[in-house]
């Protein structure tokens, strides 16, 4: 189908189709949505290279859907994910079997036209005919104005009335401060998604106790993003795996991360973004028979996150938005992982090679070719001072 057959589907549609999909309101979004999501945005690839493995995400995808999960998280940015999403999901399942997710970067964006044109490509993409959840994407900073520029709030909002969009939302990477300007100025939204994760929960660079309290105060029910912080809480310091596996010596690092997201008030699911089939096994094991922390594990918890915040690490969660805008092709979420696993770790020898695997190996930048023009740091959705810290790279890795 083609974007222009598309914006004929969008003339057609009646106010019949409106109110079918959007039966149930706001309430039942929270009800009636499984607590685990499927985060596309670090798919299976063929022996670690770019190609995604779409044989591996079809296995994926069905036994994440034979386990009673239903939503699936995408968006126009994610490069590949949403033809894969269309080959192994779309095409292979009925339409019903499942909610699609997807979101459009105006900040990406230099007209209008080319704003707008996101929402129709990703409709062809994925051909999924409409979308259960359509997000503006990556509110925060200098992003947020974009999206007024351009008139996308009208725009989707007009989408969302043809029956194209059932519900209607926003992700957001700043402070509580700013989430609370959004929704007051925007109080028409379905739905909010959010970073959140145990450790960050009192983080004042993340600020995911207050942006949760903050969606809380205006009704908004909630989509979690990064709850396992980009994979950073299955490497926890050795503290925080002793308080964890003292309490519960079978569960896995990543269920404490995403049981303790999925505990919460609010929350109509959690995004796992799930690499492997080993992953998925881990997450639906614990998730199927979804049961909210208790107080006792509340507590153990607490116990862990107080460990973690004794190591002072790189706050990283790899969504590599600052890739793009680095002149220097420097490899950034890869140098802080290896920094970060030797923080945590210690071990020299095995982070060396994670750091040349991550740069040189990639045919990328190391730390010392950083010329300090900032572009990244104007992107970074932790907010990090990447030119300080790849000065710390540089000095911990000889390069
Ligand atoms: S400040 Fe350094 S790392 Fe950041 S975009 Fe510029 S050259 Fe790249
Ligand atoms: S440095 Fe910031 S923008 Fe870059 S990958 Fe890490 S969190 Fe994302």
């Amino acid at each position: 189908m083609t974007d222009s057959n598309y914006k004929d589907m969008e003339d057609s549609m009646t106010e019949d189709n409106t109110e079918n999909r959007t039966a149930g309101g706001i309430g039942s979004l929270v009800d009636n949505v499984p607590k685990l999501g499927f985060g596309l945005m670090r798919l299976p690839r063929i022996d670690g290279g770019n190609d995604i493995d779409t044989e591996q995400l079809k296995e994926m995808v069905d036994l994440f859907l034979s386990k009673g999960f239903t939503y699936f998280d995408t968006a126009y940015g994610y490069e590949g994910s949403e033809a894969a999403i269309a080959e192994a999901l779309v095409q292979r399942h009925p339409r019903e079997s499942y909610l699609l997710a997807t979101k459009l970067p105006a900040w990406k964006a230099k007209t209008t036209a080319d704003a707008e044109q996101m929402f129709w490509t990703s409709l062809e993409r994925t051909g999924a005919g409409y979308f259960d959840y359509y997000l503006l994407h990556n509110l925060g900073a200098d992003r947020t104005h974009t999206f007024d520029d351009f008139g996308i709030w009208d725009f989707l909002a007009k989408q969302k009335q043809s029956g194209l969009i059932r519900h209607l939302g926003f992700s957001f990477h700043d402070k509580a401060s700013l989430l609370d300007e959004v929704l007051s100025k925007h109080p028409e939204v379905d739905f909010v998604q959010l970073q959140l994760n145990y450790a960050d929960w009192e983080n004042p660079m993340v600020e995911s106790r207050k942006c949760y309290e903050t969606a809380r105060r205006h009704n908004k029910p909630i989509v979690i993003m990064e709850p396992v912080k980009g994979g950073a809480l299955t490497t926890l310091p050795d503290a925080a795996v002793a308080v964890l596996r003292k309490a519960n010596p079978k569960a896995s690092l990543a269920s404490w991360a995403i049981r303790f997201a999925a505990s919460l008030d609010g929350v109509i699911t959690v995004l796992s973004g799930m690499s492997n089939m080993d992953q998925m096994r881990d997450n639906v094991s614990f998730m199927k028979d979804f049961r909210p922390l208790d107080e006792q594990e509340q507590e153990v918890i607490v116990k862990a996150r107080i460990e973690i915040e004794k190591v002072p690490i790189v706050p990283c969660t790899s969504c590599g938005y600052c890739l793009p805008e680095c002149p220097q092709n420097i490899a950034i979420p890869g140098i802080f992982e290896a920094m970060n696993n030797l923080l945590l770790y210690g071990n020299k020898r095995s982070c060396s090679f994670t750091y040349t695997w991550n740069t040189r190996l990639q045919g990328k930048g190391v730390a010392s070719d950083c010329i300090e023009c900032g572009a990244c740091e104007a992107v970074c959705t932790q907010h990090i001072a990447i030119i300080e810290e790849l000065k710390r790279a540089s000095d911990m890795f000889g390069e």
